[in-house]
């Protein structure tokens, strides 16, 4: 039994979360209490709405940080240590929490308020970091429909039920036809050119299929559509007629029988239509680009066709190479007809002759603590903190877990982050984030100081530490950890003090990967790279000729796969902007239309990827899709602001550091992201630089 006062989760979000205490039989009735206790500041608001900063904005961020941090406890336990009573737990409250953050988002008396405070006498005194904040907040309850009356606002509230239906379906048919698919192989012959680890992961699927004698040696082995799976195949079967039938069954994925999208589609299609409409907007993509950066559709495709234009010419060539490279190897007959299935297999094969080097081999460099220490002692010379350990100052929820703490290099304390490095593929989830456990505020200043400091949650998941030796990281991982901590350092080197704008809060999704992807820029830096290697056996440094292989194959094939982004960014727009649902042309005819100016090979007639291109039929890209590279314009463009000054000159690298901390790390969500990058630049961003990242930049001119 637990009674309220005892209850961990319902601590104020001004301690750190009580990792040793919370149980899952904390969650249902700790989440319900914190429910309880938003509604009724909910109510009383609405009964009585003052328009006025500190009476208005200051609850509703009250309401968001209770419910925000109780809740991201769970959420963030669900992710690192999830288990069967947790989740019951979870999907019990989940739903409830989630209706009462709509009911705040959309409620009219609060809506009302916001609008009476801009337009006000008060609104007058709000400084632009606040004025900022109440537009926002004013322009999401407006896209969610907030603003509309009667039948209109119920016609929209149908809609947004339905595209929600329609996408969940959309992935579980996707998901369905996926698994529904396998490819059984039984004979040498058949699996020639796969590598060991493909044909572990084959025989596995094959025993979980039934076929219970199954070895990775003798087989059998099934192939299946699941993204490695898929990949690995593509890029190492040798039977091309097997590639083919892969190929041609991804394609047509969730496009026939009981398991069609086409309909759902459709129907998608023309209810976002039909929502943008009843919002005033022309079609979805104004609507979507209205929220963004970019600020409109025509923003984004000016970005788009530069980088067609740039990347064209080079893809035509990388396609030449792979056709020369076949004729060299004896496959002048496929070269002369290449299809969809042989670019992969022939790619990967140039690859290898090219820069041949081993994952493995790469990993011995790098060490966890030692890679840790090289991007401490990065941050250090960037942006001036101290990043010092702190373990055993905080309750954890594993023993592998670490804490650290931010410091000034005068000694001020400015932010705290635990660090959950490696996989634990029976409790944790797999990828790498980064999540806030708490974000800075002045609402919650601890006595004495002018605001509450930020903490973060940086979880990776490399492979553990195996008989006392440390954990080794593949490249990959290390660009992944840089990646994260872009993130992370954007939440805890905030000077915004207001909490709903601080940090990565308020940020547009177009330009929330700008110091993410930054980071990552850095591994690709001689001197950065090789302070953060350190050979397990030998103790060497990072020998100058495996840097130049892993700086070269960045570039390797860039013109393509700019080219394949281009096509569904362009396509992502299309359908959203120019199509016309009931209309002449079918969604896959916009497909065929797009392809004829961004692909080199024409899709098949079968071709049906659109019915399983889940970005933006499922997740949260729909019209924003081109979101990827505006962020990687941003972030190089942000890199070369660093090779400008001289990556070797350690002065002028530091005083572009302190600017990149002051504008992009600092400011965070409290003035508008262009604002913020001409502030860091002195000028609108290029695509110079990305393009001169991959390769491209000679064929700009
Ligand atoms: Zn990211």
């Amino acid at each position: 039994m637990t009674t309220n006062d005892s209850n961990p989760l319902l601590r104020p979000a001004t301690t750190l979360p009580a990792f040793d205490e919370i149980r899952p039989e904390h969650v249902v009735p700790g989440i319900r209490v914190l429910v309880k206790e938003v509604e009724g500041i909910l109510e009383a608001l609405e009964r009585d709405v003052n328009p006025s900063w500190d009476t208005l904005v200051e609850p509703i961020e009250r309401m968001q940080d209770r419910l925000g941090f109780g809740f991201g406890i769970v959420d963030h336990l669900m992710g690192v240590s999830n288990s069967p009573p947790l989740r019951e737990a979870y999907d019990e409250v989940e739903p409830e929490v989630v209706k009462l953050l709509t009911r705040i988002g959309q409620s009219q008396p609060i809506y009302r308020g916001l609008v009476a405070l801009r337009d006000g006498a008060a609104g007058k005194n709000l400084d632009p970091a606040q004025r900022r904040v109440v537009d926002k907040l004013i322009q999401e309850a407006e896209l969610s429909g907030v603003a509309l009356e009667g039948a209109a606002r119920e016609r929209f509230q149908q809609i947004r039920l339905e595209i929600a239906e329609l996408a969940t379906r959309f992935g579980n048919q996707l998901l369905d036809a996926t698994k529904a698919f396998a490819l059984d192989l039984s004979t040498s012959e058949e699996i020639e050119g796969l590598p060991t680890s493909f044909l572990e992961m084959a025989a596995q699927a094959a025993r979980a299929a039934g076929m219970e004698t199954a070895t990775p040696a003798a087989g059998p082995w099934r192939v299946t559509l699941d993204g490695p799976s898929y990949l690995g195949f593509m890029k190492h079967a040798k039977r091309r007629d097997l590639r083919e039938t892969l190929y041609r069954a991804h394609l047509r994925r969730a496009s026939e029988g009981n398991l069609d999208n086409r309909p759902v589609i459709d129907a998608m299609l023309r209810l976002r239509l039909e929502e943008a409409k009843l919002l005033g907007f022309e079609t979805y993509a104004d609507l979507s680009l209205s929220r963004k950066m970019a600020g409109a559709v025509s923003s984004a495709e000016k970005l788009l066709e530069e980088l067609l234009s740039a990347s064209h010419g080079a893809a035509v060539r990388d396609l030449e190479e792979v056709r020369v490279f076949m004729g060299e190897r004896g496959a002048a007959a496929e070269a002369a007809e290449i299809r969809h299935w042989d670019v992969p297999y022939w790619s990967e094969r140039l690859r290898e002759a090219r820069y041949d080097y081993s994952e493995e081999q790469i990993r011995k460099f790098f060490p966890l603590p030692r890679a840790l220490d090289g991007l401490f002692a990065l941050a250090k010379r960037l942006f001036a903190v101290e990043v010092t350990p702190a373990d055993g100052e905080a309750p954890v929820w594993h023993p592998d877990v670490r804490f650290f703490k931010v410091r000034s290099l005068e000694g001020e304390e400015l932010a705290a982050f635990y660090l959950d490095p490696y996989s634990r593929p029976a409790e944790k989830k797999g990828g790498a984030w980064m999540n806030e456990v708490v974000g800075r505020s002045r609402l919650f200043a601890p006595p004495g100081r002018n605001a509450r400091l930020p903490v973060a949650y940086l979880i990776c998941n490399g492979s553990p530490p195996i008989d006392g030796n440390p954990s080794l990281m593949t490249f990959r991982e290390i660009e992944t950890l840089f990646h994260e901590f872009g993130h992370t350092l954007q939440h805890m080197l905030t000077r915004v003090d207001i909490g709903l704008a601080s940090g990565i809060r308020n940020v547009e999704w177009d330009a929330v990967e700008l110091p993410s992807q930054f980071m990552e820029n850095w591994c690709y830096h001689r001197d950065t790279l090789v302070g953060l290697s350190e050979h397990v056996e030998t103790k060497r440094l990072l020998p100058n000729e495996l840097f130049e292989k892993i700086r070269a194959s960045r570039t390797f094939q860039a013109g393509l796969q700019t080219l394949r982004q281009l096509n569904f960014g362009f396509l992502d727009l299309e359908l959203h902007h120019r199509f016309t649902p009931g209309g002449a042309e079918s969604p896959f005819d916009v497909q065929r239309r797009v392809a004829a100016r961004t692909t080199l090979l024409p899709p098949i007639p079968e071709d049906r990827f659109l019915c399983s291109f889940s970005h933006i039929f499922q997740g949260g890209y729909a019209a924003g899709y081109y979101s990827y590279k505006w962020a990687e314009v941003l972030s190089a463009d942000a890199f070369a602001a660093f090779e400008e000054a001289g990556l070797e000159r350690s002065e002028a690298v530091a005083e572009t550091g302190r600017r990149f901390r002051e504008t992009v790390l600092a400011l965070g969500g409290s003035e508008s992201p262009m604002e913020v990058f001409k502030k860091f630049r002195g000028r609108e961003p290029t695509t110079a630089a990305l393009l001169r990242h991959s390769g491209l930049a000679a064929l700009a001119y």
